[in-house]
């Protein structure tokens, strides 16, 4: 499985997921750039995967359906009953496993940014949406803080090695808010360090890495004491998640 990262709008990932010559695109906001990456790679696109329903996550379906032979167009069951992803064909619930060439894909539903949202989880490869960034959380829209919290935690119990590939490229700014959490982490002081410099030379800085996140994500750590200081765990999370809101 090789997973291609496919520059969108001006902060967007989409993702190309290739398994023997044909590809699931997650999240495409736009058409051209994926069909650009298609081409590119050589490889048929058959499949479209959205972690929610967002205009920036879904912008490029339209075009999609148009230009290529897309046999199925995933996304949750809440966003299916709501009719809220255009063209979509099948609607995921927790827990769920599909095959892609192959390999066995599991969903997670992670709601707190919006009720729909779903993680897709395939050989060591995490498609976080807005949910999980590298260093930083999505703002919470339609659940609830503890709702949120408590899909965050579920993301961070998958292993260790997993491939954190998010919604958008906000790793700098994530990393610099994170730092006002905790200054005195030298973890965070590196991976920023290091995402400046890739950025700085046109790098992407996906995918992100389970064990980096557990240690430097405070929307992973919200509940360790040194940040809670006290705190019950999810009014620790409003608070770092207000905190973020005004960043
Ligand atoms: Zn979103």
């Amino acid at each position: 499985m090789k997973i291609i990262p496919v520059p969108c709008l001006s902060d967007n990932y989409a993702y190309l997921v290739v398994q023997d010559g044909r590809a699931a695109v997650v999240d495409p906001s736009e058409a051209d750039p994926v069909l650009v990456a298609i081409e590119k790679a050589g490889v048929e696109l058959v499949e479209i995967w959205l972690t929610h329903h967002h205009w920036d996550h879904v912008g490029g379906i339209e075009g999609l359906v148009d230009e290529c032979r897309i046999e199925a167009v995933r996304g949750s069951a809440y966003d299916h009953k709501h009719s809220r992803i255009p063209h979509q064909t099948v609607a995921l619930s927790d827990g769920e496993t599909f095959e892609f060439g192959g390999a066995a894909v599991d969903i997670m539903e992670i709601p707190g940014h919006t009720l729909g949202a779903i993680a897709y989880v395939t050989e060591g490869n995490l498609f976080s949406g807005d949910t999980l960034f590298i260093a930083g959380c999505g703002r919470v829209f339609e659940g609830t803080m503890e709702m949120m919290s408590q899909s965050l935690a579920k993301l961070r119990d998958l292993p260790l090695t997993t491939q954190v590939w998010c919604g958008h490229e906000y790793t700098v700014n994530n990393l610099r808010f994170a730092k006002t959490v905790e200054p005195d982490n030298p973890d965070i002081d590196l991976a920023l360090a290091e995402a400046t410099s890739a950025r700085a030379e046109g790098r992407h800085t996906v995918p992100g890495r389970m064990d980096r996140e557990l240690g430097t994500n405070p929307f992973l750590r919200f509940d360790d004491p040194r940040i809670a200081r006290g705190r019950d765990p999810v009014a620790s999370f409003t608070a770092i998640r207000g905190a973020k809101d005004s960043f």
